[in-house]
Formats: C-alpha cells, structure tokens, sequence
C-alpha cells in the first residue's frame, strides 16, 4: 500500500546536545502511551511515519576476536562453539551485495570480528566498499577501532556509514568490555566523524543494566556534537557459552521506551531495531515503528545470530502499510567536519 509521503523538512528547533541524565531519566519515566505520543509526533515531523529504510548486514570475518564484549559469540574469550572464518574474498562478498540488493535492501553493511583492522587488510576492505557502491548502493562498514588514517582511507574509497556502537553507558561499560575503554569507542567515532563518513552508532539493551544506563546511553550518543545518523538499538541475544547466556529478560515495554526516547532524543537520525528482533513478535516490531523505528537489518543473519526471515519483514510491511524506503545514492562528503572536531574539543 502506497502512502503520501510527509514531508522530511528541516528539524524545526527540536535537534539538542546538551539533554541532562534528568532530563533523560524524566522521559522514561512519562507513562508510555505519553511517552509514545511525544515520539510519534516528533518521528512525523522529521520522516516519513510508513517508510523504513532496509540494510543488509554481511559478517566478512567471523570470530576468532581477541576482545572480551560479554555479549559477544565471536570472542575467542568464550566458548560458543562458532566457527572461526577468515576474511571474505571480495568477489564472495559482491555476490552476496547484488542478492540483497535483489532483494530490496538500499544499505549493505560489512562486519568483521576485529578489535581494529590491521593495515594488510585495509586494501581488500576497501576494494569491497568501492565493489558494493559501485552496485548502486550504501555502504557501511564495522571493523573495530580506527585511526584517523584508516578513517580517512576508507572515506576515500566511497565508505558511507562506519558502524560503532557505545553499547551501554559510561557507568555500567565496565561490567561488560574491559579490553577497551570508553573513550577509545569516542575516539573513533571522532575519527569517523572528522573522516566525513556518517557515524551509525547505538547500543544493546537486556545486558543487566538498569533503566539509567538506558538514559546514559542515550545521553552519551545525543549529546555528541552531532548526532549519529543511524542509531541501532540492540536487544540482547543470548548465546550460551557468553557471560550473558543466563540474562533475565528485559520487559519488551522497556525496549519500547528506549526506542521512544532515542527517536525523541534524536529526532533527525534514523533509528534501527538490531539484534533481537527474531524473538520480537509482530506486534512487538508494529509498536516499535509506531514509537519512530524507522531501519531494519534484513535478511536470515544478522552477524552470527538469526535474524528474522525477510520475507517475513516485507510480509509485516504489507499488513502495516509500511513501505522500504528508497534513496538515491548521494556522494560521500569528502570534507572533514571541523566543527565536530572543535565542539569535541570543547567538551573536554
Ligand atoms: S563485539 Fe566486536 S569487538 Fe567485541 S568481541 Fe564481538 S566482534 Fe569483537
């Protein structure tokens, strides 16, 4: 079912960086049918309310990974029972880019099990961002951390989107990474920004945080000097032989709100429901676009865990009205952002 398209004009003064954990803290706690109001309402004001936006998530190296996420199955801290892959070959890697534009997908992103990329692996991984944008579509990358130089080569090959995530809040981050700090997740994502690239950048809920930490997050991604442009909000999938295998389950309202208040939070940014969505039923996803989820990833994986089928998703976009969106390919800013730079510095 087609609808009118609403207009995506300009934000109109509801664009922050300075919410305070309070603030934050206040919006969680609104009722939910108020909380949910105020974000559809804004979700509308920025973008289509019947459109979301379709990426493919391909894992280009599978686990074996030094660094010790407690969520993670590709760490080689924990006995998952994965099986470890090398790096795709690029023309592998192509293929599986023109079956999911086939399918539909507008974005193709390319996960590698890395605490960062070493410098032999930058040439293959920059021939496949050049491959997939020369099928005509977006390209996203998630390696690990980066340095301004390789954040610079890869803006340089067409990279439109880098995948780093938060995850949680500065508070509770130690309970679950140790062999990176904040801070170095803050660096990239400054180098990525300064790079030109556009920054997807969110975190995982369920992981035994409380409500707080939810709003930590948020506050942390909201209050960078620009927003993320793609905001994935992960809900926990445990795989056993992690530290999280026994997790108790988050109420699903609670993912709800935290969708709701990032979409408040950063009206302009599109938001992604990530992990978890295959133990997400369809009323689950319908209450998570209505409160301004607006990108998907499609297809059988989503990395190494199961990732509802996308015939279901399109099928669930038909009852909805919901269509995928659909972009032209724009050029990657090739400037840097100095003004990022500069408000970063600010900050302290
Ligand atoms: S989340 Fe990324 S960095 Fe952490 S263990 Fe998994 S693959 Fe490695």
């Amino acid at each position: 079912m087609k609808t009118a398209a609403v207009s995506t004009a300009p934000p109109v003064g509801d664009i922050r960086h300075d919410w305070t954990r309070d603030e934050v803290d206040a919006l969680f706690a609104l009722p939910f049918n108020d909380l949910l109001f105020k974000a559809h309402s804004l979700h509308r004001s920025h973008f289509d309310p019947n459109e979301v936006q379709v990426s493919t998530l391909l894992s280009i190296k599978t686990g074996a990974c030094p660094e010790d996420c407690a969520y993670c199955p590709q760490s080689t801290r924990y006995d998952t029972g994965l099986e470890a892959e090398k790096l795709m070959q690029v023309e592998k890697v192509l293929e599986q880019a023109r079956a999911a534009r086939d399918a539909g997908s507008t974005r193709f992103c390319m996960g590698a099990a890395w605490r960062s990329p070493k410098p032999r692996d930058m040439p293959h991984v920059i021939a496949m961002v050049r491959g997939v944008r020369e099928l005509g579509m977006e390209t996203c990358m998630t390696l690990g951390m980066l340095t301004e130089e390789q954040a610079g080569q890869l803006a340089e090959a067409g990279l439109d989107y880098y995948n780093h995530n938060l995850d949680t809040s500065p508070e509770f981050y130690g309970d679950i990474i140790t062999t990176r700090t904040y801070q170095d997740r803050l660096d990239t994502l400054e180098h990525v920004r300064r790079s030109g690239m556009k920054i997807c950048s969110g975190g995982i809920v369920g992981m035994g945080e409380q409500q707080s930490d939810r709003a930590g997050m948020l506050q942390q991604l909201a209050n960078l000097p620009q927003h993320p442009e793609s905001v994935p909000i992960n809900m926990l999938v445990r795989v056993e032989g992690t530290p999280l295998a026994e997790q108790d389950d988050l109420d699903p309202f609670e993912f709800v709100r935290t969708i709701a208040v990032a979409r408040i939070m950063m009206p302009a940014s599109h938001v992604r429901l990530s992990a978890g969505r295959e133990d997400m039923n369809e009323q689950m996803h319908a209450l998570c676009y209505f409160a301004g989820a607006n990108s998907i990833f499609y297809g059988e994986k989503l990395l190494t865990t199961p990732n509802p089928r996308a015939n279901t998703d399109m099928a669930l976009f038909d009852r909805l009205g919901i269509n995928a969106e659909t972009r032209e390919l724009e050029q990657p800013p090739r400037d840097p952002s100095p003004q990022f730079y500069d408000a970063a510095a600010s900050n302290g």
